[in-house]
């Protein structure tokens, strides 16, 4: 069978020509993609054709096979094999193998604006000879596919791009990472089907009462469980309050007594509150619509007298538009293997719960009502944002076998949680966490302390501002907390995309660089006064530490250190109990503080780059816009170098320098700024267990020296070059 090096003459003339009469035609997208990869096969004699398409949490997935078919993984690591290499190393491999499957392979990669978004690889069983032009040629036909590949995918009307695992998939953002495996059961809400009119008021007033008290018991009951966990209990005591409200009381049965049943009273003044949250462009009241709509159904299923959902058996992943928290624990949640949702946010009570309970949810899944139906089975592959619909055995042995592996990561984070911070040469890096994230206060893991808690949500989660004694019990409790371990309280960072429902509201063009921030409470002095009055008296007797946002001059530094300086002088007027030591601080996260930092550094007691907002502010990019999420990379030499700038010049002057955003929470990230010379660094609690195995399987010298010499690199990112060399170096970076 097999023969020697094909010799037939490979015209690049002709490939282009075919392409571009290919381009011409009026054809669908999907069908244009395989007319391209059939006359690659052909022209240049490789009978096989393979395109992965990159997914998130870099893993490729196969996604058109043309031609000959060949038994290919289906997804594949980005530096995994030939075609994770291609990707990982942004170049064209010709490779030739003694494989009894093929004998050539040719792996291009896809790239556009700098991204890595797919790999084309073409085999034969023969031998081929593929000089330059050739490859420079299907180079250049691999643009082409990925400006179509790019269009394709922000087409949202046009066919999606097929998989090669199964006929369907539904992509989404992830909530609550993990995989899941079972049939769809649709969440079927309750529709009203009793009268709407009653000729008696003063009976239905009563089961109406009836129907409040009986929801009122399951709720303490719920509440006084102790099994119940902390997040549930949270939502049942805003049920509670809801219950409580009695302006809506009044509202249901004045509708009663206008000659409504207790049902169509509920019904009417329900909506009209839940139109009324629904309009306040707030997300927090947003979200607690939500439970406003699932307390109306638990009242409605009492007053009609239906039970529960029905039993449910076998493995099942609940398909909803909208959920609420109480409605998921409605379910029987151990056949709850996953979640898909049309709509939902982090800040989601569901999501709170799911979470709690380790259910994976995949929110924003457009249409997913109506296109997964009752009994479909489906893959939910949380981590790559997705959803497979009939996935075929392969989608489902590889998405098991990387569930395995997501697993004994997580087993291995488990056990280095109470190991020490120490690099393999013996490097020490405190790490920390950053709290104040709804969700995430409980079960904490052992670290050394709290790097950023984020203030702002106390502010976010009440009707209206906050006085001085539930700020103060609020900050205490995160003190109790901690257990004497140092907590960084960051004073208010609202205003952007955080904006408080009782606060005016101005409308603002660019509210990210607008009046927010350390802006807005300098204006509004009263408020920031009061925020550092709770903090000095929960800190009676304490260290505290305190820093201020979006400081872009010193003058804001001073000034707010003043009112800082004011508040604690007043305080020891009033003769109260004053902290033990008062560090205070800055982010450092808007560019021009660069340029002052020979001002700014004497005179703070430590700083804390947050890079999510220097990266967008030194990039010019908004870091909520999707189009330019990969555009700029925080491991661009130019970045890193600003980095390294802002490191080296803390230690000269002796100010101790931590990092607090996102970048500290991702493994590859964080050794980057450790190699840098980062010794603090503040992360999500859920990273701390893979960038301490990160940090604990790391030569830190070796590896800064690697580092540095990166610096100079003319690439717009060096993340492949320093992945490269810490897989080389056998680096845990876990499932990335
Ligand atoms: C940052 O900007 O990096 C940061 C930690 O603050 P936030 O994400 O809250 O803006
Ligand atoms: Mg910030």
């Amino acid at each position: 069978m097999e023969s020697g090096p094909n010799t037939k003459p490979i015209v690049v003339a002709d490939l282009m020509s075919d392409l571009r009469a290919v381009m011409s035609k009026e054809m669908t997208s999907v069908r244009r993609l395989n007319a391209i990869l059939t006359i690659l096969c052909e022209k240049l004699y490789m009978p096989t054709a393979v395109l992965y398409v990159m997914r998130p949490a870099d893993v490729l997935e196969q996604s058109v096979m043309v031609g000959k078919s060949i038994k290919l993984p289906v997804f594949v690591r980005v530096g995994e094999g030939a075609v994770g290499s291609v990707a990982l190393e942004k170049k064209t491999r010709l490779d030739t193998a003694k494989n009894a499957q093929y004998k050539s392979v040719l792996t291009l990669p896809l790239i556009r604006g700098n991204q890595v978004i797919g790999v084309l690889t073409l085999l034969s069983r023969k031998m081929v000879r593929l000089p330059p032009e050739i490859v420079e040629a299907v180079e250049n036909v691999c643009m082409v596919l990925s400006e179509f590949l790019t269009d394709l995918n922000a087409d949202k009307s046009s066919q999606a791009l097929p998989n090669i695992s199964g006929p369907e998939t539904l992509e989404g953002t992830t909530l609550v990472g993990g995989f899941a495996f079972g049939e769809v059961l649709p969440h079927r809400r309750m529709e009203l089907s009793a009268p709407i009119l009653a000729t008696h008021p003063a009976r239905e007033q009563k089961r109406l009462a009836l129907a409040f008290v009986r929801v009122q018991q399951v709720i303490e009951r719920r509440l006084k469980r102790p099994t119940t966990p902390k997040e549930e209990k949270e939502i049942f005591e805003t049920y509670h309050l809801f219950l409580n409200d009695t302006e809506w009381r009044a509202k249901i049965d004045s509708a009663i007594m206008s000659g409504l049943s207790a049902e169509a009273a509920l019904q009417k003044t329900a909506e009209d509150a839940l139109d009324k949250m629904r309009s306040i462009s707030d997300p927090y009241l947003k979200e607690r619509a939500h439970d406003f709509q699932d307390l109306t159904a638990r009242l409605m299923r009492v007053l009609m007298k239906k039970g529960k959902n029905k039993k449910i058996v076998g493995s099942k992943i609940l398909v909803a538009d909208s959920l609420g928290a109480a409605e998921l624990l409605d379910y029987d949640l151990k056949h709850i293997k996953g979640i898909i949702l049309e709509d939902g946010s982090q800040t989601t009570h569901v999501v709170i719960v799911a979470r709690a309970y380790r259910i994976p949810l995949l929110g924003g899944v457009k249409d997913a009502t109506r296109r997964l139906l009752e009994g479909d089975p489906v893959a939910l592959d949380c981590s790559a944002g997705r959803v497979y619909l009939h996935p075929s055995d392969d989608t489902a042995d590889a998405l098991k076998v990387r569930q395995n592996v997501m697993r004994k990561w997580q087993q291995l984070y488990a056990r280095n949680l109470d190991k020490a911070n120490v690099s393999k040469d013996g490097v020490a890096v405190n790490l920390m966490l950053n709290l104040g994230l709804p969700g995430n206060q409980d079960k904490l893991p052992p670290s050394d302390g709290v790097g950023l808690y984020r203030t702002e949500l106390l502010f976010m989660t009440t009707k209206s501002l906050p006085d001085i004694h539930t700020q103060t019990e609020a900050y205490r409790r995160v003190l109790v907390q901690s257990k004497g371990k140092p907590v960084y309280f960051r004073t208010l960072d609202i205003g952007s995309d955080k904006v408080l429902p009782y606060f005016e509201n101005h409308r603002e063009e660019n509210p990210a660089m607008g009046w927010r921030s350390i802006r807005m409470v300098l204006d509004r002095r009263a408020l920031l006064r009061t925020q550092l009055r709770a903090l000095i008296k929960a800190h009676a007797g304490k260290t505290m530490y305190i820093m201020f946002p979006m400081v872009t001059d010193v003058f804001e530094f001073l000034e707010a250190k003043r009112t800082l300086l004011l508040e604690l002088k007043a305080m020891t007027a009033r003769r109260e109990k004053a902290p033990v030591d008062v560090k205070v601080g800055t982010m450092l996260e808007v560019p021009s503080l660069l340029f002052q930092l020979d001002r700014l550094l004497p005179l703070v007691d430590f700083v804390s780059i947050g890079t999510n907002d220097l990266a967008q502010f030194t990039f010019a990019a908004d870091r909520g816009n999707a189009l330019i999420a990969n555009r700029y990379d925080v491991l661009s030499p130019v970045f890193l170098r600003i980095l390294r700038h802002i490191i080296q010049t803390c230690a000269e002057y002796n100010v101790p320098c931590s990092v607090c955003g996102e970048m500290a929470s991702r493994p590859l990230d964080a050794l980057t700024l450790i190699g840098l010379g980062a010794r603090r660094l503040s992360m999500s609690p859920e990273a701390l267990g893979s960038v301490k195995t990160a940090l604990r399987s790391l030569s830190v010298q070796p590896f800064v020296a690697y580092l540095e010499s990166q610096l100079n690199s003319t690439q717009p990112s060096v993340r492949s070059a320093l992945f490269s060399y810490l897989r080389d170096h056998q680096v845990l970076l876990g499932e990335v």
